[in-house]
């Protein structure tokens, strides 16, 4: 399991699926990222893109430990009616010594449907809340979004995964620069979606960010003006990364990627027009 120290907070890494996106997801995710487009771009192999010019990209959660909070970043996609004691996700949450009662807050970065997955799970065929001792955070301008829409399977996502979550009195609507304790911070990063928040880390003169979906894949350091089919609103999503990738170049703040496949973390340096990821 990938893990970071930054400062007295510990990140780790607990992948649900890595996956290769297919040729025919290619126009939909990132259009522009086309196999030869990405070739052009050195540093992208061998990790983030495969012999063929195909993305590689990781669902993950992202487990922070800070002194007085267990907080899970995003939940994946979750369970297909797998018992929870059986489900290989919770299982490996459980062996990297986060059992389900243990954990203190879950932070859904945005409402799609591969960062809310866990936040529930079926008993008795009913959706309940999977962290029964956990405070669920969701920005409310995020919320009252999806709320208010019929279409992206929203519904469905929000009866399956954030509703059973607010009956059960666990949810806190949040601002988008809501403050978890003294190192860990939510951060807006608008675009991908309405609501969209990044998870900002100091301790101990130490940083790292985790991205959240405004920022898909690294091919968007190099080219922050790609944007995916699934972005709410483009212009903001480029406007949000070129802002972000522009604040941290140069910086020792690591940059933690939510869907970056392993190494999935480093520093972000200016290269050329863009930016690139170092890693280890
Ligand atoms: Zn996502």
């Amino acid at each position: 399991m990938l893990s970071w120290k930054v400062g007295a907070v510990t990140v780790s890494a607990v992948v649900e699926s890595l996956r290769i996106v297919p040729d025919a997801v290619q126009p939909v995710f990132i259009p522009a990222a086309t196999p030869d487009a990405l070739r052009r771009i050195a540093w992208l192999a061998p990790h983030f893109i495969d012999a063929d010019g195909r993305l590689r990209i990781a669902i993950q959660a992202l487990l922070v430990e800070a002194p007085g909070l267990r907080l899970i970043v995003d939940t994946c996609i979750g369970e297909d009616g797998t018992a929870p004691e059986t489900a290989p996700f919770l299982a490996a949450l459980a062996e990297a010594g986060w059992p389900r009662d243990s954990v203190t807050h879950v932070l859904c970065t945005h409402l799609h449907f591969d960062h809310v997955g866990w936040n529930t799970c079926l008993e008795d065929g009913r959706w309940v809340p999977t962290f029964p001792r956990a405070r669920y955070l969701f920005a409310r301008i995020e919320h009252e979004h999806w709320s208010g829409r019929d279409d992206h399977d929203a519904p469905a996502i929000l009866a399956r995964s954030v509703q059973p979550v607010l009956d059960a009195g666990l949810a806190d609507l949040v601002e988008t620069d809501h403050r978890l304790s003294a190192e860990v911070r939510l951060v807006p990063t608008h675009g991908h979606t309405p609501g969209h928040v990044s998870v900002r880390i100091e301790s101990e003169g130490h940083s790292a960010m985790i991205t959240g979906d405004m920022t898909h894949h690294p091919c968007q350091m190099a080219r922050p003006d790609w944007a995916t089919g699934f972005d709410s609103d483009c212009a903001q999503g480029v406007r949000t990364r070129e802002a972000v990738f522009a604040g941290l170049a140069g910086s020792p703040t690591l940059l933690i990627g939510t869907h970056f496949a392993a190494p999935t973390a480093g520093l972000v340096v200016r290269d050329g027009e863009g930016f690139r990821l170092v890693t280890g």
